[in-house]
Protein backbone atom coordinates (compact mmCIF):
# COMPACT_ATOMS: atom_id res chain seq x y z
CA UNK A 1 0.00 0.00 0.00
CA UNK A 2 1.29 3.55 -0.74
CA UNK A 3 0.60 6.75 1.67
CA UNK A 4 -2.55 6.76 2.22
CA UNK A 5 -2.55 9.86 4.84
CA UNK A 6 -5.58 12.18 3.85
CA UNK A 7 -5.23 15.62 4.69
CA UNK A 8 -7.98 18.10 6.03
CA UNK A 9 -7.64 21.77 6.46
CA UNK A 10 -9.33 23.56 8.92
CA UNK A 11 -10.55 27.10 8.48
CA UNK A 12 -10.97 29.66 11.03
CA UNK A 13 -11.07 33.04 12.14
CA UNK A 14 -10.02 34.78 15.73
CA UNK A 15 -9.16 37.50 17.45
CA UNK A 16 -5.66 36.22 18.69
CA UNK A 17 -5.94 34.62 22.97
CA UNK A 18 -9.58 34.23 21.99
CA UNK A 19 -12.29 31.78 20.73
CA UNK A 20 -13.05 32.19 17.44
CA UNK A 21 -17.02 33.89 17.13
CA UNK A 22 -18.38 31.12 14.13
CA UNK A 23 -17.17 27.64 14.14
CA UNK A 24 -14.13 26.47 12.39
CA UNK A 25 -15.03 24.90 8.60
CA UNK A 26 -13.49 21.61 8.59
CA UNK A 27 -12.80 21.56 4.35
CA UNK A 28 -12.06 18.34 2.39
CA UNK A 29 -9.52 19.73 -0.30
CA UNK A 30 -7.29 22.86 -0.05
CA UNK A 31 -9.32 24.58 -2.83
CA UNK A 32 -12.56 24.29 -0.35
CA UNK A 33 -10.05 25.79 2.28
CA UNK A 34 -9.62 28.71 0.19
CA UNK A 35 -13.21 28.99 -0.67
CA UNK A 36 -13.94 29.20 3.69
CA UNK A 37 -10.92 31.31 3.81
CA UNK A 38 -12.45 34.15 1.43
CA UNK A 39 -16.41 33.66 3.07
CA UNK A 40 -15.09 33.83 6.12
CA UNK A 41 -12.87 37.40 5.13
CA UNK A 42 -16.08 38.31 3.29
CA UNK A 43 -17.85 37.89 6.22
CA UNK A 44 -14.84 40.14 8.72
CA UNK A 45 -14.96 42.52 5.65
CA UNK A 46 -19.20 43.00 6.03
CA UNK A 47 -18.92 43.40 9.75
CA UNK A 48 -16.49 46.28 9.56
CA UNK A 49 -18.02 49.40 11.04
CA UNK A 50 -16.82 52.50 9.57
CA UNK A 51 -17.97 55.17 7.17
CA UNK A 52 -19.92 54.46 3.70
CA UNK A 53 -18.10 51.47 2.05
CA UNK A 54 -19.62 52.81 -0.82
CA UNK A 55 -17.76 55.87 -0.98
CA UNK A 56 -14.20 55.25 -0.35
CA UNK A 57 -12.80 58.47 0.49
CA UNK A 58 -8.91 59.50 -0.28
CA UNK A 59 -6.98 59.71 3.66
CA UNK A 60 -9.91 57.95 5.59
CA UNK A 61 -7.76 55.35 7.99
CA UNK A 62 -11.27 53.24 7.71
CA UNK A 63 -11.72 52.92 4.24
CA UNK A 64 -8.13 52.42 4.03
CA UNK A 65 -8.65 49.48 6.24
CA UNK A 66 -12.06 48.32 4.58
CA UNK A 67 -10.07 48.42 1.17
CA UNK A 68 -6.97 45.99 2.60
CA UNK A 69 -9.69 43.72 3.18
CA UNK A 70 -11.35 43.95 0.08
CA UNK A 71 -7.69 44.36 -1.97
CA UNK A 72 -6.98 40.73 0.36
CA UNK A 73 -9.69 38.62 -1.14
CA UNK A 74 -9.57 40.33 -4.61
CA UNK A 75 -5.66 38.57 -4.47
CA UNK A 76 -5.96 35.42 -3.05
CA UNK A 77 -9.58 34.90 -5.67
CA UNK A 78 -7.48 36.49 -8.76
CA UNK A 79 -4.27 34.15 -7.59
CA UNK A 80 -6.42 30.80 -6.39
CA UNK A 81 -3.97 31.14 -3.73
CA UNK A 82 -2.69 27.79 -2.46
CA UNK A 83 -3.53 27.39 0.90
CA UNK A 84 -2.89 23.22 0.87
CA UNK A 85 -0.07 24.12 3.63
CA UNK A 86 -1.62 26.61 5.36
CA UNK A 87 -2.20 30.30 5.50
CA UNK A 88 -2.08 32.55 8.19
CA UNK A 89 -3.30 36.57 8.23
CA UNK A 90 -4.05 39.56 10.88
CA UNK A 91 -6.64 41.61 9.08
CA UNK A 92 -6.42 45.27 10.91
CA UNK A 93 -10.55 46.17 11.66
CA UNK A 94 -9.06 49.72 13.54
CA UNK A 95 -10.06 47.86 17.30
CA UNK A 96 -6.76 47.24 19.79
CA UNK A 97 -6.49 43.40 18.26
CA UNK A 98 -6.16 42.79 14.66
CA UNK A 99 -8.79 39.41 13.67
CA UNK A 100 -6.30 36.05 12.53
CA UNK A 101 -7.72 34.31 9.46
CA UNK A 102 -5.95 30.66 9.11
CA UNK A 103 -6.49 27.61 7.14
CA UNK A 104 -4.08 24.65 8.66
CA UNK A 105 -3.94 21.53 7.25
CA UNK A 106 -4.64 18.77 9.54
CA UNK A 107 -3.55 15.05 8.65
CA UNK A 108 -7.16 12.90 8.97
CA UNK A 109 -7.72 11.26 11.98
CA UNK A 110 -9.11 11.70 15.48
CA UNK A 111 -8.66 15.31 15.78
CA UNK A 112 -11.62 15.42 13.15
CA UNK A 113 -14.14 13.07 15.22
CA UNK A 114 -15.88 16.52 16.58
CA UNK A 115 -16.10 18.23 12.60
CA UNK A 116 -18.65 18.29 10.71
CA UNK A 117 -17.29 18.39 7.02
CA UNK A 118 -19.84 20.41 4.48
CA UNK A 119 -21.88 22.05 7.26
ZN1 LIG B 1 -13.97 56.34 5.36
ZN1 LIG C 1 -11.71 18.61 10.86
Amino acid sequence: MTDTTVNRWHVGANVPGYSPEQDITCCESADEARDALLEELRRTRDAFDGCDHENITDGCESCARYQAIRDLCTSIDDSEMDVSEGYSAMVDIGRSLPIHHWVERTPDGPVHAECNPDS
